[in-house]
């Protein structure tokens, strides 16, 4: 295997992509797991997000009144609301070290009241599981043959699993 050969690619450093790679790491023994962000840094988003000290969930516990604060997703997210739900976040985050509060209209945020806790629990997770987070590769083509041969500007990288996590980004 050389350096650029994974057994999964993760296109994207943002939440889902650190959250897809962490509970990947947790599930597989010597699997090789590599995220690719395009920016200089990962988890921009997550940094501003919630006025900077990011909203994590909502305290609604039910799929169904959950999802429909999703106007364009309100049909798409309702199965996966039966797998992962409100609860399963938040012991997510407490499982490792991370305890979220309620305000008064619902919303959860970590206590200490800022993003950079979540930011600090991905990126410490990551390197607890030797994740490779390579910044500045914005992936530019996806081959498909055997294997997933992905193309940077500098860099070519082959992975036996592809996941693509790039936001709302539309080129990807
Ligand atoms: C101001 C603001 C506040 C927000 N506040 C909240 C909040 O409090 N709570 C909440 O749940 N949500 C909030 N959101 C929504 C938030 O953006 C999403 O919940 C979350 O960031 C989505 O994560 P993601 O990983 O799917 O996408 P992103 O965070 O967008 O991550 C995708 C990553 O993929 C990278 N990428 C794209 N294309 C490529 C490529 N070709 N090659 C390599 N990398 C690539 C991007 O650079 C990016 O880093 C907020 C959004 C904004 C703009």
């Amino acid at each position: 295997m050389n350096n650029n050969n994974y057994n999964t690619i993760i296109i994207g450093g943002g939440a889902a992509g650190f959250f897809t790679a962490i509970n990947l790491a947790e599930q597989s023994q010597n699997h090789k797991i590599a995220i690719l962000e395009r920016g200089k840094d990962v988890l921009q988003k997550v940094r501003i997000s919630g006025g900077g000290r990011c909203n994590v969930t909502h305290a609604q516990f039910e799929p169904k009144p959950l999802s429909r604060n999703y106007p364009r997703g309100e049909k798409e997210l309702l199965g996966p609301f039966h797998s992962f739900m409100t609860g399963d976040t938040i012991s997510w985050f407490e499982e490792r070290g991370v305890e979220l509060k309620i305000e008064e209209d619902g919303r959860m945020f970590p206590i200490s009241n800022s993003s950079q806790t979540i930011i600090d629990c991905f990126i410490s997770l990551a390197r607890k599981h030797k994740i490779d987070i390579l910044t500045s590769q914005n992936v530019a083509s996806i081959e498909k043959t055997d294997h997933w041969k992905l193309k940077t500007k500098t860099d070519t990288f082959t992975s036996n699993n592809l996941v693509v996590a790039a936001g709302s980004s539309p080129k990807v």
